[in-house]
């Protein structure tokens, strides 16, 4: 029983949330075997087709799906009291075993049924007692809440759910480009907007010979992790940037070299975004986290844009997103020790508090809109959640 999250409030797109939660739920149950999914009453009934089953990875894979707030396993029983005491006996032995109090609780949303709520508690807790005579019950605070709830088809006895992933069905908002470094912080972005309902497409700026195949090796796996997550299987564009790179050296001072960089992967990604029907971009900026992060620079970055730049990192400190990277498991790819094109000719004096009037003056001779056509012409599109997995 998946349960759905704040999605149940969205008045008129809730259907299509819902049909989006059930299409991201088969899609990630598809290669386990058959399941039955159907939803009813804020829930996601989620039901083996075979025997063998194996629920143990069914129940994590659902775990994973945004738009699910919370989740447990259920037993199904015939909406008549004896077979919802025979089937709470059976299905609660072992961990009734495991505790010394215990309380039920009952919900009837068929109100046709002939016990109320406190009558079909009380009965299945005295079953339960009696077969656990050792056991207290505790109203307050039981070790195991048993919860009986009378559907509209079925009866269906729980104890203990668990939150799931939380967010929104994933797609339900669009899609965003996200930039996607091979650091730490844009894949925990990436994560982050994806758990949002907004779809990733993702774009990579690399910069050879000054950065080495395996950086970008890293980002095509970063970005496999990624679709793993997120149940999806996002577009990754990798732009080639070495041009860019080498004109904004040659034409620009120093100091500004990182933030007219930055400028011009913005103004890149903003037209990757108009391609491919993103409303918006993304990346893993934090404030303050260093000289090309301040308030004014992140201004400075983002000025001239038009489309909404998100920063869902914003006010994290890095060992929160670090907590993240490890908990969405792209931590352990982000720390392989591979130079990004944002560290090469790094300025030795960054500006932290830039003007945007010197910036302009500062990028005045670098011809940024025809580097930027041209990189983007050789743009390679991949989509690595499909393709063979090269050697490790
Ligand atoms: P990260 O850990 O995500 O690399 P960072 O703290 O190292 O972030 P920067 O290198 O300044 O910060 O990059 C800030 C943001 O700019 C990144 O989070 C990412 O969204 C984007 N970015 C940086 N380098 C690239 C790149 N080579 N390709 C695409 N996006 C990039
Ligand atoms: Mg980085």
């Amino acid at each position: 029983m998946l349960k759905m999250g704040e999605l149940v409030l969205k008045g008129l797109n809730r259907a299509r949330f819902e049909r989006s939660l059930l299409d991201n739920t088969a899609r990630r149950l598809r290669p386990l075997g058959p399941f039955a999914l159907e939803a009813r009453q804020s829930t996601v009934m989620v039901a083996p087709q075979r025997d063998d089953a194996d629920m143990d990875a069914a129940f994590a894979a659902c775990a994973e799906v945004f738009g699910v707030a919370a989740l447990t396993r259920a037993a199904e029983a015939a909406k008549e009291m004896d077979a919802v005491t025979r089937t709470a006996l059976a299905y609660l032995d072992a961990p009734l075993r495991r505790v010394r109090s215990f309380k039920v609780e009952a919900r009837r949303a068929d109100k046709r049924f002939p016990l109320t709520s406190p009558e079909i508690a009380r009965a299945v807790g005295g079953a339960l007692h009696s077969a656990h005579p050792g056991l207290t019950v505790n109203v307050e605070a039981p070790e195991l809440l048993v919860m009986v709830e009378i559907r509209d088809t079925a009866a269906y006895i729980h104890a203990g759910a668990r939150p799931g992933a939380g967010g929104l069905p994933l797609g339900v908002g669009g899609k965003a480009v996200c930039l996607l470094s091979g650091g730490i912080d844009s894949p925990v972005a990436v994560y982050m907007t994806a758990r949002r309902g907004v779809m990733p497409v993702l774009v990579h700026f690399y910069s050879y010979p000054y950065t080495s195949p395996e950086a970008r090796d890293k980002v095509i796996t970063l970005a496999r992790l990624l679709a793993e997550r997120c149940g999806a299987s996002p577009a990754l564009c990798l732009v080639p940037f070495t041009a860019v790179q080498e004109a904004i050296r040659r034409h620009c001072p120093e100091a500004y070299g990182t933030l007219i960089l930055r400028r011009a992967m913005m103004a890149a990604a903003e037209r990757v975004a108009r391609r491919a029907g993103a409303a918006g971009l993304v990346t893993g900026e934090s404030l303050g986290q260093v000289a090309s992060q301040t308030l004014e620079s992140l201004g400075v970055t983002g000025a001239g844009l038009t489309l909404p730049v998100l920063r869902p990192l914003i006010g994290l400190d890095k060992e929160e997103i670090v907590v993240k990277a490890r908990r969405i498991g792209t931590y352990d790819v982000s720390v392989l020790p591979f130079e990004d094109c944002c560290t090469v000719f790094t300025p030795r004096h960054p500006k932290t508090k830039p003007r945007l009037p010197d910036v302009l003056a500062a990028e005045a001779a670098f011809p940024r809109e025809e580097l930027v056509e041209a990189a983007l012409a050789q743009a390679e599109w991949r989509r690595p959640a499909d393709e063979e997995k090269g050697p490790a």
